[in-house]
């Protein structure tokens, strides 16, 4: 029997070589020791030994009681995740930050990146009338991995930002609320706060003015939390996190040092959580549920949260002062150059103006 030779639509778009396909790839190899190189990339997290002792120890704690240690491997979850977990977020965000959340409000996916392909398309991409949605991204650049999870071409419309000189060599991006248009076709705004790949933190009035934007037109406002507070809590500015029944929340297990379990955590509307959970229990029957129990009793009584804020925060701050010191010692006084300013996540976003060539 020969091989097709031709792929649907699905196939070609998904199946060819793309962006965050190539990153992953360099990163996972590096990563992997296959090749001598110095791992300079992508948005690996570093292996924090404070972090990893707590791994360590919540393991073997695991394995010591036998039976939790059984259920976890020989056991599918639910498509929703596991009770335990979601009961102990629930529990968690109630208390923190006061919001009208049940178990129904939460959706766990094997990573935010799939609860992404989820989201997008389920919002967007082709509708049963024929019409055409897209997700608006209120500020460029935004992170690589959305660009190419759309089953639909154009999935995606985005805005130019303003950009602001802050200081010497320093700048920052804010929306441009001037315009930004929400129009018919428009099916929700979605940003990462902290973004990837520029380390903007966008304003907790900027985020307001979403807020309001996106709930008059009864559109979803997706925020994209993977280096946010709680937890990882890659953030170093003050910002507020806020919920609402049009807002989807996306946490994430892995910027805090478990990207292996591949543990996404959705906060939405009870619809768009159980729409959520019908996907993954089409692509994948059940999430991988090792992060989930590692974690579950440092969620809900806050544990997790002071383990950030004692090692991951100031860990990732200390690498950003220094890469930015070094930076400028090493540039030149005559290249003209501007560093995005640093407010959270692990990137810095040089701009090396009058750059004769593109990025
Ligand atoms: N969102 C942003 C902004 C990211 O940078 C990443 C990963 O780098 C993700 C989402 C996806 O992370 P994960 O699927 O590991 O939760």
């Amino acid at each position: 029997m020969s091989l097709p030779q031709q792929f649907s639509s699905f196939g070609n778009k998904l199946g060819s070589e793309t962006g965050i396909e190539q990153l992953m790839t360099d990163l996972g190899e590096a990563m992997s020791g296959a090749k001598d190189v110095l791992m300079l990339g992508g948005g690996n997290p570093a292996h924090i030994s404070a972090m990893n002792t707590v791994w360590r120890k919540r393991m073997q704690e695991i394995l010591d009681t036998g039976a939790p240690f059984d259920n976890m491997l020989a056991n599918y979850d639910t498509p929703k995740g596991r009770p335990a977990f979601i009961s102990a977020i629930t529990h968690f965000l109630k208390n923190k930050y006061g919001w009208n959340i049940s178990e129904e409000n939460i959706a766990i996916t094997a990573g935010s990146q799939s609860a992404f392909f989820a989201l997008f398309n389920m919002l967007a991409g082709k509708f049963d009338d024929g019409s055409n949605k897209h997700i608006l991204l209120p500020v460029a650049p935004e992170y690589i991995g959305y660009a190419d999870q759309g089953i639909s071409p154009c999935l995606f419309r985005s805005v130019r930002p303003i950009v602001s000189e802050t200081r010497v060599n320093e700048f920052k991006y804010s929306i441009d609320f001037k315009t930004l248009s929400i129009n018919k076709d428009t099916a929700a705004i979605a940003i990462s706060r902290p973004t990837n790949p520029s380390g903007n933190v966008i304003t907790d009035d900027e985020v307001s003015q979403l807020s309001a934007l996106t709930k008059k037109a009864g559109i979803p406002l997706i925020i994209d939390n993977a280096y946010g507070a709680p937890f990882p809590n890659i953030i170093f500015t003050p910002a507020k996190l806020i919920w609402d029944e049009h807002i989807v929340l996306s946490i994430s297990l892995s910027k805090l040092g478990l990207p292996g379990t591949r543990t996404g955590i959705i906060i939405a509307n009870k619809e768009i959580a159980r729409r959520i959970s019908a996907i993954s229990a089409i692509i994948g029957l059940a999430n991988n549920n090792i992060g989930q129990e590692i974690t579950w009793p440092l969620v809900g009584d806050g544990t997790l949260e002071k383990l950030c804020a004692e090692h991951v925060t100031g860990f990732y701050l200390d690498k950003a002062k220094f890469a930015v010191q070094t930076l400028k010692a090493a540039m030149p006084a005559h290249v003209p150059y501007a560093l995005h300013k640093c407010e959270g996540s692990m990137f810095l976003w040089l701009w090396l103006k009058e750059l004769p060539i593109t990025s």
